[in-house]
């Protein structure tokens, strides 16, 4: 595969961007090799800056549930900017929009619209601060929210569950009054509410983790994290950035049936453009400005262009008679084809899915926590990624994240899918022997 014009552009953006990306797991830093330019997208297909074609599995990171270009969405997002791309005043669209999410989401009785998942998870613990006048967070070891300074926190040896700095610049006070737990773990969660229950202002999670790959609550422990809440007056946030319209159409609170207080959510209700959203309880949500002293605001929040694009995937994926179903049967597919093809190769794998979101994990152990994704051979990962990039299939090029299908993944995709899967593992074995 020619990729000379991506290893021209990367020697010219590292010294001009960081790392020469603009976040940082396309890098390719887990898996090494140089990152491939992205010039266009079609479907569930794309294609880098030296004409190379691949089966997109990634998806933007979520986002592109309909596939690239969908046409409903490009024609809305058209028409939008083609009437001003920005007003800073109120829209129509807007509240078309919060009246369509709040039917989506039956949990979320208002909402207000940001740019980020970071922007709605900050804004959401905020809130949750405020409305509740207290300060400690808990949150789960390899659930990531985005780059919030108090998110940005890592268990301390031993047992210490205070949170401590995971990156420079964030300060140990702001790391400070995080509380890290395992994920899965209910007891653990009981004994930090036994010791710091009224302190607790929300606990955060990610109802079906995806940022240490796909690891999916086990039973009973969403529902712990409901009640411990209920009982202490503390906030349960479901961060739903990632699990929001793509695991079912309420998001992962529907399809498990657990109501948080709060929901983020982002990715897929943008239409690939920068929007995001937090929403929930009216009587929390009255407390954001300005109906209430929470403060949060945003220039761009609500952008017409992102409004109409967000807006008009959903219409599409609520016009798809069987949206989740074929979404479903796309991972199932894929999934087959892993399990499969690295049995024949005699590869250890464990496969983690929820619909169409999956990890393929490299190990023969099962994956419910961080610890045990980190149990995973990433140098294994690496080559089969690789191997895959090289039979034109681009997956995530980390072994801690999720592959994301789309409806565009059709038959003739997944057949390709299943091709590749099947030489690159059997090529696994080959380079170890
Ligand atoms: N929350 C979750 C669950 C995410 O997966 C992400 C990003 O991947 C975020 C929050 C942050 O969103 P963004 O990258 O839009 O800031």
């Amino acid at each position: 595969m020619n990729t000379t014009i991506s290893s021209e552009l990367m020697a010219e953006a590292v010294g001009l961007i960081p790392g020469g990306v603009n976040s940082p797991v396309r890098a390719f830093g887990g898996v090494g090799g140089t990152p491939r330019f992205m010039a266009r997208g079609q479907g569930a297909w794309m294609w880098d800056v030296d004409g190379n074609r691949y089966l997109d599995c990634v998806g933007s990171w979520g986002p592109l549930i309909l596939g690239h270009a969908y046409p409903a969405v490009v024609k809305a997002a058209q028409a939008a900017v083609a009437d001003g791309s920005s007003f800073g005043a109120p829209t129509e669209a807007e509240v078309s929009f919060a009246r369509e999410i709040v039917e989506w989401v039956p949990s979320v009785e208002m909402v207000r619209l940001v740019n980020s998942g970071t922007e709605a998870v900050l804004s959401a613990i905020r809130l949750a601060r405020g409305f509740t006048g207290r300060d400690k967070l808990v949150k789960f070891e390899g659930c990531y929210h985005g780059h919030v300074d108090a998110l940005l926190a890592s268990a301390g040896s031993g047992l210490a569950t205070f949170g401590l700095p995971s990156s420079p610049g964030v300060t140990k006070a702001a790391a400070a009054d995080t509380l890290l737990v395992p994920y899965n773990d209910a007891a653990a969660v009981e004994k930090v509410f036994a010791e710091y229950g009224s302190e607790i202002a929300a606990v955060i999670v990610e109802p079906v983790a995806g940022n240490m790959g796909t690891v999916l609550p086990e039973p009973g422990f969403l529902e712990t994290l409901r009640d411990l809440c209920t009982r202490s007056g503390a906030m349960l946030i479901l961060d739903e950035v990632m699990t929001g319209f793509r695991v079912a159409a309420g998001g992962a609170q529907a399809l498990l049936g657990i109501t948080p207080d709060i929901t983020t959510m982002g990715k897929i209700i943008g239409g690939g453009f920068p929007l995001a959203a937090y929403g929930g309880r009216r009587d929390v949500m009255n407390c954001v400005s300005p109906a209430g002293p929470v403060y949060q605001a945003g220039t761009l929040s609500g952008n017409p262009v992102a409004v109409a694009a967000g807006r008009a995937q959903l219409a599409a994926m609520k016009a798809h008679p069987d949206a989740y179903a074929f979404l479903d049967s796309a991972g199932e597919r894929a999934e087959a084809a892993l399990l499969s093809s690295a049995r024949a190769a005699g590869v250890p794998v464990t496969v983690n899915r929820c619909g169409s979101m999956l990890t393929c994990f490299f190990t023969n152990q099962p994956v419910t926590d961080f610890a045990s994704a980190k149990q995973s051979d990433t140098a294994r990962y690496a080559t089969f990624f690789h191997a895959m990039l090289d039979r034109g299939v681009y997956l995530p090029p980390s072994q801690f994240e999720a592959f994301f299908l789309s409806l565009a993944h059709g038959d003739e995709e997944m057949s390709f899918f299943e091709a590749a899967c099947k030489s690159s593992m059997a090529a696994l074995t080959r380079e170890a022997s």
